[in-house]
């Protein structure tokens, strides 16, 4: 098969390989803080970062990134560990920063008795003032000069929970001149009297990002730690760090996240609109969660499909939604079984097929495979339910449907003519009338008429009912990226439609996790709010890009 160029990441790993840095391994982790479920920005960086080491022989670590006590839930942990298995990935090994806080104490004694951190009792409000500003050097206060026992001592009482929350913190000495604020003193620890989700009350103090996520990368010996953009002026103190305390060199590289149309990326967001009801849940299929992705009938190669048509690049950009569509209509084009549903029905009377009189019709699962992959029994009788935008009273000239004297096929069955109709007291279609050819029957049609047209149909006395549900963007405005705090005015009102519909006999045979195509309605999915008596389909998205401009 042909390959792709190398993307800049690529490139990096295969100068590594080349020049026998580290030993030629590849090994990387993906880094979620369970504070939220994953989103489709995060199957990128999975993408990424697994797809990295299978390509280069190398593996890759599921780590927790715990290290915040306030936001953090087992829910998260589990759902975040099934979302990478259905994408497709096998970590080797499933470790928690917190399992790190030991180790990550010994680092930050070992600085202080290098004279490379202490302990200041400044507030937050007065250590931002010490820094200075981007023009300006920051200012040192009497705590910077503390001598390595006094800082030993402190910290370790920090440690012993004799201070309350924010009355100390430990900082990097680094330099307060550094063009980059980063690099001016920053924080290590703070102390937080809280539960964490798995050390409990064991600890009060709890390491910094800055202090923990460099330092878990070099515990696990990882050679490229990848990372978004914003992360760039991090990298300096991340290199600091790791050199400071003669631990593995493990290099951060930056990558643009993912970025898509209509639709919010960041926990965060995602959280607000679960806690305000804009959507059910954190799986809602309008969420571009992986759980609202798999509810609404994305499979994981669709989704790993867009990561790589994506690439990866070095520039902030923004993802066009319908490109995240073309890859499940791709799939599903391929794989859906096909069926009949009729969405807005109105009952069609066939005069000379006799009353009492039902034959069982068949139809390929799916044509696009070889084989059909087999068939299934589609009822057929003289009362049908079809489209009711199907039908015009006054038809224009293309129109290859039905209305007076028009012909039309009937997917899987025979070729109609519509002979009359009738309305209702206020001008609504209630009924058409047509007969039907019956040499005309699909696979052994002998009638010798040709229609240009082809419409589905369910056969009323055989019709089940179902709920379907029919999704639109999730926001009104294209760019959310900026987005914040009042969702209400953005929301888009019509981004959930329920109707119901009259579905074929064989679709309450449906299955979770299979793609169905209703024909000519789109791609659907089997909704698991269903129960036996209550079927619930989603559609995944319609047969053609609608939103193409
Ligand atoms: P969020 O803003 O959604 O909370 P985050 O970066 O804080 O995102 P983490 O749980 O820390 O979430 O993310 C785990 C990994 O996924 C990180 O390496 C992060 O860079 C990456 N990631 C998160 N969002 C995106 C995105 N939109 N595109 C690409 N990678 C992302
Ligand atoms: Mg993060
Ligand atoms: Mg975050």
């Amino acid at each position: 098969s042909e390959k792709r160029s190398l993307n800049f990441i690529e490139e990096i790993v295969e100068e590594d390989i080349r020049n026998g840095k580290n030993g030629g391994k590849v090994f990387t982790r993906f880094p979620p803080e369970p504070n939220g479920y994953l989103h489709i920005g995060h199957a990128k960086s999975i993408c990424l970062n697994f797809g990295l080491a299978q390509e280069y022989g190398g593996q890759t670590n599921l780590r927790f990134d715990d290290t915040n006590p306030v936001t953090e839930e087992t829910e998260y942990v589990e759902s975040i560990k099934a979302d990478v298995k259905w994408l497709g990935f096998t970590w080797a090994n499933e470790l928690y920063a917190s399992d790190y806080f030991d180790l990550l104490y010994a680092f930050a004694l070992n600085l202080i008795q290098k004279g490379l951190a202490y302990v200041d009792d400044s507030s937050p409000e007065e250590i931002a003032a010490q820094k200075g500003t981007p023009t300006e050097p920051g200012t040192p206060k009497q705590y910077r000069s503390r001598s390595v026992e006094e800082n030993e001592r402190l910290f370790k009482e920090m440690h012993d929970g004799k201070y309350p929350d924010g009355a100390k913190v430990l900082r990097a000495k680094a330099d307060l001149a550094s063009p980059n604020m980063h690099m001016r003193d920053p924080l290590m620890y703070r102390i937080k009297h809280a539960h964490h989700h798995r050390t409990g009350n064991k600890w009060c103090i709890y390491p910094m990002y800055d202090f923990a996520h460099g330092q878990s990368d070099s515990i696990e010996n990882i050679t490229h730690s990848l990372c978004t953009l914003e992360f760039i002026p991090h990298r300096e103190l991340y290199n600091w760090f790791i050199e400071k305390l003669e631990i593995f060199p493990s290099q951060q590289y930056e990558f643009a996240r993912l970025n898509i149309t209509y639709t919010v990326m960041s926990k965060r967001k995602l959280l607000q609109l679960v806690n305000q009801k804009f959507v059910s849940g954190w799986d809602d299929p309008r969420m571009p969660t992986i759980s609202g992705l798999r509810r609404r009938g994305y499979t994981a190669a669709s989704i790993r499909d867009f990561c790589d048509r994506i690439g990866v690049a070095k520039r902030e950009n923004l993802i066009d939604y319908s490109l995240l569509e073309f890859c499940i209509r791709e799939e599903l084009n391929k794989t859906a079984w096909r069926r009949m549903a009729v969405l807005d029905p109105v009952k069609v009377v066939i005069t000379n097929y006799p009353e009492g009189q039902e034959e069982m019709l068949h139809g390929k699962n799916n044509p696009e495979a070889e084989g059909g992959e087999g068939s299934r029994d589609i009822p057929f009788s003289r009362e049908l339910y079809i489209e009711r935008e199907d039908f015009m009273e006054n038809a224009p000239k293309k129109f290859f449907r039905l209305g007076p004297g028009l012909m039309v096929r009937l997917k899987n069955a025979y070729i109609i003519q519509c002979e009359d109709f009738v309305k209702d007291e206020n001008g609504q279609i209630t009924e058409i009338r047509c007969s039907y050819i019956p040499e005309s029957k699909s696979g052994q049609d002998t009638s010798g008429i040709n229609v240009k047209g082809t419409i589905h149909w369910v056969s009323v006395p055989h019709a089940k009912t179902a709920e379907v549900r029919l999704y639109d963007r999730l926001f009104t405005a294209e760019d959310m990226g900026s987005a914040e705090g009042n969702f209400e005015d953005l929301i888009n009102p019509q981004s959930l439609t329920a109707v119901t519909a009259f579905i074929e006999p064989d679709l309450t045979q449906a299955e979770i996790g299979r793609g169905y195509q209703f024909i000519r309605k789109g791609y659907f999915c089997l909704d698991p709010d269903s129960t036996s008596g209550n079927l619930v389909f989603n559609r995944t998205v319609t047969l053609k890009d609608t939103w193409a401009k």
